[in-house]
């Protein structure tokens, strides 16, 4: 069964699927390798032939990983005996090339070769790579032991390379080169390739506290297999040609081909990412950001762009598009960013660096303070006050944002006390993160909270955003149905902000929706945006929704509101958020004289 060509059995896509077995090796073309020479050694002194080698074949040639009496690197596969072992997955034996009808017109066959004999190297998964071959210049026969050594010691050449992929260069979970191997990649790009300019794009699936957190309640199996998807999904975005390295537990790294202009780069990621986004389930979800980092090889600094591809992908999550390119005025940001999760920690533990301050909100039709909003502060023993808007999604988004929250409902709470024990009786309102709605039992531990301070839950409120619930709507919606059943109030914080519809938001145990201030603030621009905020109250109050509007700054703001049907208002046109003792200087004068205040009223009597 001297064979030349491609058997009938053997498919075009099943030559690719072998074809890109062989690639993620990543063996071919690299160096010689001490460990595949000594079997090359012993198959050639076995057989006392003096060329032996490790030849794989590639679409159209056979290299040589090993060689022994062989001069050339690689020959041309067509009519090589090796590529006929690995179409038929089969030892063969040419005892005389001269006399076989197809070998002997072949390269080998020219050259002088008469004796060929070849057992194929496969892997577990049945892909044959090559073979492990000797070859003769005089025809001759084979014994039975020599035919079983040389299947032996191609046993052995594939131990090897499992050996090599196993440690240190793959990655065993997604099958694909590691942070080891792109190193040596670059190396080699910096030497074979240097000058050219290309972009280094890091993936980063979520963030690693995201995953951890994710991992502590649905297991790590799901991460594994939304690991091993991913790195399917990028392989169809990019294709077989491309190299995809897993560098971290949810990032990978590619690079894009030489020369290509920034702007048809980033469309082109753009519009992978939002493609894959679109399907269901997808492993490359709305957690995924993609940092992207130019570099010239020979030129750039391999471990630093590394650390730049982390950082531009840390950026990416902050960003609209989740795609952000490295610059070093994002580096200063990246750094402060980094230094303020780091002493937010810090933080946590001082006593006199964290605070909360309160924001009154106001019943239009009355004017009367009914509760107010805790809202968290932070003077940093170097940068001074810190705003909100930039530690907190830092922190939020980091293994501290539970405490942050906690730090924040612990306060309010202990504030609710004393000023229920002063005799007054006020509704305090908390912003929730994501984080928390993903966490395992956040209902079960405001419950616990609200029981040690002996606060009542009518006294609280706790604000989501729609983006939080739909980071993890499944275990979000258990907590708030949890929480309302409680007798917590819960708020839609921000909205409008969101890509939900309100028929969306409906599955949420809400009863006050708060108009985000980017609405308030266009009011005064003209007929439209008054509608806008117009139907958006009506709707709300069809929907069984109380509404606030927040960012009031101006008295005519609060009068069209007012109008309007709007029921209460937050905004520096009323107040600022204040320390406790300005709030509760404020609050004498804005509250109902005997009673205390609002809604909050009749629910804080125990
Ligand atoms: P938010 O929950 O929507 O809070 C309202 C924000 O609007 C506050 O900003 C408040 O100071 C500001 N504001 C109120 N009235 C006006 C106004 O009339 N005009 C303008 N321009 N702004 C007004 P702040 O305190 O800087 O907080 C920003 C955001 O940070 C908050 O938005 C909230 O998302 C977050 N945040 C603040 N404190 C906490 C907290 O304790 N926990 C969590 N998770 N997030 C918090
Ligand atoms: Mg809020
Ligand atoms: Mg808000």
């Amino acid at each position: 069964m001297f064979l030349c060509g491609m058997p009938a059995g053997q498919t075009a896509s099943g030559e690719e699927a072998r074809l890109a077995a062989l690639h993620q090796l990543n063996l071919l073309d690299t160096p010689p390798s001490e460990s595949f020479d000594r079997i090359t050694r012993m198959a050639a002194k076995i057989f006392d032939l003096p060329i032996a080698a490790v030849s794989l074949t590639d679409r159209d040639r056979q290299w040589f990983k090993s060689r022994i009496g062989v001069d050339h690197s690689s020959i041309p596969r067509e009519k090589a005996p090796c590529g006929e072992v690995t179409d038929t997955g089969d030892l063969l034996i040419i005892p005389d090339l001269a006399a076989d009808a197809c070998y002997a017109s072949s390269l080998l066959g020219q050259n002088g070769i008469r004796f060929y004999a070849g057992a194929p190297l496969t892997t577990r998964d049945g892909y044959v790579l090559g073979a492990l071959c000797v070859l003769g210049t005089e025809a001759r026969a084979v014994a039975a032991d020599e035919v079983d050594a040389l299947c032996d010691l191609a046993a052995m050449v594939m131990s090897q390379i499992e050996l090599q992929h196993a440690f240190g260069r793959m990655d065993p979970l997604s099958g694909l080169p590691n942070r080891s191997q792109l190193m040596e990649d670059l190396g080699d790009l910096a030497l074979d390739k240097a000058g050219t300019a290309r972009f280094a794009v890091m993936v980063d699936l979520g963030q690693s506290h995201d995953i951890e957190s994710i991992s502590r309640i649905i297991g790590s199996t799901p991460i594994d297999q939304l690991v091993r998807d991913a790195a399917g999904i990028l392989r169809t975005i990019l294709g077989q040609d491309c190299n995809i390295y897993h560098v971290a537990t949810t990032k990978f790294v590619f690079l894009s081909p030489p020369d290509v202009g920034e702007a048809a780069y980033l469309d082109f990621l753009s519009t992978a990412l939002q493609t894959t986004r679109k399907g269901e389930n997808s492993a490359i979800g709305i957690t995924t950001a993609f940092g992207v980092v130019p570099l010239v090889h020979g030129k750039t600094d391999c471990t630093d762009m590394l650390r730049a591809l982390n950082s531009a992908a840390y950026e990416a999550h902050f960003t609209a598009s989740s795609i952000s390119v490295y610059s070093d005025a994002m580096d200063e940001i990246h750094r402060r960013r980094f230094r303020l999760l780091r002493d937010f920690e810090d933080a946590l533990q001082a006593g006199d660096q964290l605070r909360i301050v309160y924001q009154p909100r106001v019943g239009l039709s009355d004017r009367i303070c009914g509760g107010a909003e805790a809202l968290l502060r932070w003077r940093h023993p170097q940068f001074g006050d810190v705003p909100p808007g930039e530690f907190i999604p830092i922190v939020e988004r980091s293994r501290f944002g539970k405490a942050l929250t906690t730090f924040v409902l612990v306060s309010a709470l202990k504030q609710l006390r004393a000023w229920k024990q002063a005799g007054l009786n006020l509704q305090l309102s908390v912003n929730v993160s994501a984080c928390n709605l993903s966490e395992e039992d956040f209902a079960g531990e405001v419950a616990s909270a609200l029981a040690e301070h002996r606060v009542t839950a009518e006294a609280l409120e706790l604000e989501v955003t729609e983006s939080a619930v739909m980071r993890d709507t499944r275990i979000a919606l258990k907590h708030l149905h949890a929480l309302s059943r409680m007798g917590i109030s819960l708020a839609i914080d921000d909205f409008g902000t969101g890509y939900s519809s309100l028929a969306y938001l409906q599955q949420l145990p809400a009863q006050v929706v708060k108009i985000d201030q980017a609405f308030i603030r266009n009011l005064g621009k003209g007929e439209r945006e008054r509608t806008l905020v117009r139907s958006m109250i009506s709707l709300s109050h069809d929907l069984g929704y109380r509404v606030v509007a927040e960012g009031v700054e101006t008295g005519p703001e609060a009068d069209v509101l007012q109008d309007m049907g709007c029921d209460e208002a937050q905004g520096y046109f009323f107040a600022r958020p204040l320390e406790v003792e300005a709030f509760e200087r404020w609050l004498a004068t804005h509250r109902r004289p005997a009673s205390g205040c609002g809604a909050a009223d009749q629910a804080i009597n125990e």
